[in-house]
């Protein structure tokens, strides 16, 4: 595997892999990869000739710093796992080598409902942050496919939406969630959840499988307020939401009419960390 850190290098190596007519697969990331990651990246293997994994913690979509400053960093054990996983090359840029001229932003993307809405309403800028970023290394990367987690769902609307407005000439392919043996959904923060956390954390999957298995057999509101009555009995869980949304363009619904394919998300807080999981019902 090639080892990448600035814009110039990764450029002339893509440069040449497409003079060899080879397409290029892209997996960002902010690293202490896991199944999860990997999975996307045996999905790029699979549809690309050659693919790249970046790995770089975002300092503009993290809207509490402490958040930042703790999020775990496991370069090594990264690398090892890379070339474990075939990868063709690593780029990890530093800081300013992505932002030359300072973390500000310079662009505001016009994401409408999409910036405010469940994830974006309790992370304000965190979506404005993604667009920065993943549009800053599309740039630098140009690769043909970009691979995004389902687990992110409303991220991968956030960055086809930027894509489309910015008419860059990339695909996006978005990958299943990997999950747990108990269904959790994996997650670079899981590790820093507790003994004690770590045993209930998976209530946020199984609420969202028992409502898709009674989604449509009684009302959406009735099996909305059952699924956050249900989490807020594990009184380690704080809900933060739990909504059933028109999965084309995440807007809340409250029947099962208003939409034809619909996706349950939730999030909820364990202690300190915060845990996103969906799951497509129809
Ligand atoms: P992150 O390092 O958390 O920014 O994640 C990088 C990419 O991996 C994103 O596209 C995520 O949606 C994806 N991802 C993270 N966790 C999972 C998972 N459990 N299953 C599938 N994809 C995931």
């Amino acid at each position: 595997m090639e080892q990448f850190y600035t814009e110039a290098d990764i450029q002339e190596y893509v440069l040449q892999q497409k003079e060899k007519g080879y397409s290029v697969g892209f997996v960002p990331t902010l690293g202490a990869l896991h199944e999860g990651h990997m999975s996307l990246m045996k999905r790029a293997s699979k549809e690309c000739d050659i693919f790249i994994c970046s790995i770089f913690v975002n300092p503009t979509q993290f809207d509490d710093a402490s958040d930042l400053e703790k999020y775990p960093r496991t370069l090594e054990k990264d690398i090892q796992l890379l070339e474990a996983n075939n990868c063709d090359a690593c780029f990890t840029p530093a800081v300013d080598e992505v932002y030359p001229s300072g973390l500000n932003l310079d662009k505001e993307y016009d994401l409408g409902r999409l910036e405010h809405i469940l994830e974006g309403k309790t992370r304000p800028g965190h979506y404005q942050g993604v667009c920065q970023v993943v549009h800053r290394l599309l740039e630098m990367v140009q690769p043909d496919l970009l691979f995004l987690g389902q687990k992110d769902f409303q991220q991968v609307k956030v960055l086809s939406k930027m894509i489309d407005m910015e008419d860059l000439p990339v695909g996006v392919i978005m990958c299943d969630i990997i999950r747990e043996e108990d269904g959790l959904a994996m997650s670079s923060r899981n590790v820093r959840l507790t003994e004690e956390e770590r045993k209930v954390a998976n209530q946020l999957y199984k609420t969202l499988l028992a409502c898709k298995k009674n989604s449509h057999k009684i009302t959406l509101q009735k099996l909305r307020n059952w699924g956050i009555e249900n989490l807020n009995l594990e009184e380690l869980i704080t809900v933060d939401y739990l909504k059933f949304c028109n999965a084309s363009d995440l807007i809340e619904i409250d029947s099962w009419d208003q939409a034809e394919h619909i996706i349950l998300l939730g999030a909820i807080n364990l202690g300190k960390i915060r845990l996103i999981d969906n799951m497509i019902i129809c």
